[in-house]
């Protein structure tokens, strides 16, 4: 089997199928990663993926390729795993990835295959593939489309490849989903072994490509709820982490994705809501998803919530532009839009950054994993090497994303370091009576002052 874009989705399943057992290439028009991935480098942090790849290329299961040709002989089934981005212009999702490696892909095949979509993807893109197969690949070869969509979580990529919690398929014939079966069969022996099984739901192209954006509007729409509610928390004197507590021991409502905090970003989440909406309009059911512009607005909205918040600790005044924070300095804890990973793109923490520095502030950004992400997409602010040089004279302290190192940072320590011991809980993920007791003022999100 193939994988076709070898990014954080395509390169964790070329590595955990290879794992698995199976035959693996690996395709990437980025020339820059199949050389790092075919020398056992991950081109990206995520936990257990690094050794698990040079494993498997020294098994010989797993090779890395930007030969279409190369890929096309060697697969019967390929797995579509490309970006779509939010367009540069609109909200839709931008399809020119998929369009590319589907049309060459089927130009270079030499034999019948099954190309298998698992990018998200707006509905009828599916349709539209199978329309770019029939007009690209030879039609004696009568190339199949089927398709997989896929929700595995940065940070737990692994583990949810293997262990997926369910596998959504849509096929058109018997051939096509007896080999997409093969293709998982793999997973399905692993869950045989741990007393497991992977619920499979076979279904439509239309419901396969809706599933994945519908699970990631309710994530969006959980998140954006409690943050919702954290806001009139701030205004009515509540505090949102009790909220929280309370409302998520009813099993109808449940813990998790009830964080309140600086909000969801990401390569997912923002851009699947904004595309869903876009798709849904031009579908005519637009008002059915009006509430995720709402969604979208009070994840924003957070963000400068914080930015308010660091103001009013520093007793900045506040412009028909903002706030002031003119000759500031502002260490700001995390950059990846969430811990455990490196990926920044859409990244609530670095986006505040980035206001804070439009705001005047002179803005040091530590990040465990993320600084060389971030540094390519904010390259505006100063990095520093450690969370102690970061917080090293700052005025106040925000943290951003609840990396670990963060949650359990010694208040004492940094208090000694800091010029001021004022601090910002984006994420509510601090012990506020460690750190008031150590002498700092908190503020957080939803909560009163500490
Ligand atoms: P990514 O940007 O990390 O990777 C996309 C890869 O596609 C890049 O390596 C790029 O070089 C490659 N590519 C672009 N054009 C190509 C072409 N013509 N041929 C081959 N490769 C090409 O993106 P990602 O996070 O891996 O996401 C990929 C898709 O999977 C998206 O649709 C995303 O919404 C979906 N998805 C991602 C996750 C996740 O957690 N990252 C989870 C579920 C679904």
């Amino acid at each position: 089997m193939t994988f076709i874009g070898t990014g954080y989705l395509g390169a964790t399943y070329a590595i955990c199928y290879a794992e698995l057992g199976y035959e693996v290439i690996g395709f990437d028009v980025d020339v820059d990663k199949i050389e790092k991935l075919g020398k056992g480098e991950v081109p990206f942090h995520e936990p257990g993926l690094d050794e698990m790849l040079r494993r498997n290329l020294a098994a010989g299961r797993l090779r890395f390729t930007t030969s279409y040709q190369e890929t096309a002989d060697f697969g019967d089934v390929h797995f579509i795993c490309v970006g779509t981005p939010q367009r540069a212009s609109g909200l839709g999702a931008d399809l020119t990835y998929v369009e590319a490696s589907v049309s060459n892909l089927a130009q270079h095949l030499s034999r019948k295959a099954l190309i298998v979509g698992k990018s998200t993807v707006p509905v009828g893109t599916a349709e539209w593939v199978e329309q770019l197969v029939a007009k690209h690949a030879r039609p004696e070869l009568a190339v199949e489309v089927a398709w997989s969509p896929e929700f595995l979580q940065e940070g737990f990529a692994v583990d949810d490849v293997m262990r997926p919690n369910r596998i959504v398929v849509a096929t058109k014939t018997e051939w096509s989903n007896s080999l997409l079966h093969a293709a998982h069969k793999g997973v399905f022996d692993l869950a045989a072994t741990e007393d497991r099984e992977v619920p499979v739901v076979s279904t439509d192209f239309a419901t396969a490509e809706l599933v994945k954006v519908a699970a990631n509007s309710f994530l969006a729409t959980k998140i954006s709820f409690i943050n919702a509610m954290a806001e009139v928390c701030e205004v009515a004197g509540g505090d949102i982490t009790q909220l929280a507590r309370a409302l998520g021991y009813d099993p109808r409502i449940g813990n998790r994705f009830l964080q309140s905090g600086v909000g969801f970003g990401g390569g997912c989440l923002p851009k699947d809501i904004r595309a869903f909406q876009a798709r849904a309009q031009e579908l005519g059911a637009g008002e059915a998803l009006r509430f995720l512009h709402e969604v979208d607005l009070i994840n924003l909205r957070r963000r400068q919530r914080v930015l308010n918040l660091a103001a009013g600790l520093l007793g900045r005044k506040f412009g028909p532009a903002g706030p002031d924070l003119s000759g500031a300095r502002i260490a700001v804890l995390g950059a990846t839009f969430k811990p455990n990973s490196d990926d920044v793109r859409d990244a609530p923490a670095l986006a505040v950054a980035g206001m804070l520095s439009r705001a005047g502030a002179s803005v040091h950004v530590y990040d465990p994993q993320g600084m060389e992400n971030a540094k390519r997409a904010l390259p505006e602010v100063e990095y520093a090497k450690s969370m102690v040089e970061a917080v090293t004279d700052a005025d106040l302290v925000c943290v951003l994303t609840e990396w670990a190192e963060f949650r359990n940072a010694d208040p004492v320590a940094l208090g000694e370091v800091a010029a001021n011991k004022l601090i910002v809980d984006g994420r509510n993920c601090l012990d506020a009576t460690a750190w008031k007791s150590a002498g700092w003022t908190l503020r957080a999100l939803g909560r009163p002052t500490v």
